[in-house]
């Protein structure tokens, strides 16, 4: 087992900046996602991890020794790609068991190996079957069989489960879980899907045009944003984002304002400021005594309804009426709730909500840095025109 850190890492292809800068300090045992969109630069940096790219700039260390310009072979790590390239003629214990033949390992060794690793990924009792006698999830734990053997520092895994059905994605998480907290080994595990982010790690990296976001705990990714990023990728459905300014006794938008003190949180007035606020921290008005620290109501307009089965997102829509048709929609006039599957609601109908000032966060615009996570009560007595600070509806 071994801590990962990354100094100053910058890959370029051309004029392609894949990963800039990147400042990573992986703990031994840790379990670190890398998640992004698309092109972010995720598996670049796994790579130099791997040593299958080398960096334009910056050093990489395993264990606390420098490996930024070894060979694959020489970094004791051992990795699990989307694609299995299992070798179609072998069966499950030759496909297993390759690396270590191919270094020589001693029989008894190999042996040993082969069957901890079996054991780890359930797949006893199978050992004798070609690939193309096992399931997609049987190949991937084969795969990852593969990886175990080598008993590395590290492991390092790119997408593995993006080939697998919905259902076997689930279940391979708990699995990739499973051994993790059974082997602690250093996992650095790359995916573009935010859930699996949430649901696996340890701490979560989130990176965006090759620059990392924000390194935290799930729930601190969840919770606390670092910038307007971060809010949007991190849950489903997203964050609702309305853009608006500061004004003296709080945030004004186009549809709504939401009262409390910018200057105890350092904000000037007149500043332009995006607020986010999750679905699931948007309620019914009628609800507002479950809510800890309610708004003022605001009144919109019930849109689509989708009954989830364990809630029911609800998209609201502000605007005059008879101007919320969906093709109207777009995300400047639209928020939405999620509600309880019991809830009395219906499409097109006049609703009043709040929000719960405890989740709302507010992030600078132009910067999308966050500014605060939760808001504190309107100042009341002194100061301009704290006591003013009430919604406009
Ligand atoms: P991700 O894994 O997040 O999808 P990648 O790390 O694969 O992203 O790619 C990051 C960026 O670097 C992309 O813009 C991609 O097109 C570019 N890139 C990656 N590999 C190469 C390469 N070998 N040559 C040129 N550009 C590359």
């Amino acid at each position: 087992m071994a801590n990962v850190t990354l100094e100053g890492v910058t890959k370029r292809y051309g004029d392609v900046v894949a990963v800039e800068d990147m400042n990573l300090n992986i703990e031994d045992g840790e379990f670190i996602t890398l998640v992004g969109p698309s092109g972010c630069g995720k598996s670049t940096t796994l790579e130099t991890i791997a040593g299958l790219t080398i960096p334009s700039e910056g050093t990489i260390t395993i264990g606390g020794r420098e490996v930024t310009d070894l060979p694959p072979k020489d970094r004791g790590i051992a990795m699990v790609f989307q694609n299995i390239a299992l070798f179609p003629h072998m069966n499950v214990e030759d496909n297993i068991s390759f690396g270590l033949r191919l270094r020589k390992f001693e029989d008894s060794e190999i042996d040993e190996r082969v069957e901890r690793a079996a054991d780890i990924v359930q797949m006893q009792g199978m050992l004798d079957r070609e690939p193309d006698e096992l399931s997609g999830g049987q190949r991937q734990r084969v795969a990852i069989a593969r990886a175990l053997v080598r008993e590395p520092d590290a492991f390092l895994m790119d997408e593995p489960l993006a080939n697998l059905d919905a259902q076997l994605r689930v279940h391979m998480r708990t699995e990739l879980q499973r051994i993790h907290n059974e082997l602690e080994t250093t996992t650095i595990y790359v995916t573009h899907d935010q859930e699996e982010a949430m649901t696996m790690s340890d701490r979560v990296a989130v990176i965006d045009g090759g620059e990392l976001q924000q390194i935290d705990p799930p729930l601190t990714c969840y919770n606390e944003p670092a910038n307007l990023f971060v809010a949007g990728f991190m849950g489903s459905p997203g964050m609702n984002l309305v853009e608006g300014t500061t004004v003296e006794d709080g945030f004004e938008s186009e549809h709504f304002t939401v009262a409390f003190d910018p200057r105890t949180m350092g904000v000037e007035p007149g500043t332009d400021v995006t607020l986010g606020i999750r679905p699931e921290d948007v309620h019914l008005a009628e609800e507002a005594d479950s809510v800890a620290d309610p708004t003022d109501d605001i009144e919109t307009t019930t849109d689509v309804l989708e009954p989830m089965g364990n809630e029911i997102v609800v998209y609201l829509l502000f605007g005059n009426e008879g101007d919320t048709d969906m093709g109207e929609s777009d995300s400047s006039n639209q928020l939405l709730m999620t509600t309880d599957p019991e809830a009395d609601i219906s499409a097109n109908e006049t609703v009043r909500i709040v929000l719960d000032r405890s989740n709302v966060h507010l992030f600078e615009t132009a910067s999308g840095e966050a500014f605060q996570h939760g808001l504190d009560q309107p100042t009341q007595a002194e100061g301009a025109s704290g006591t003013e600070a009430e919604t406009d509806d």
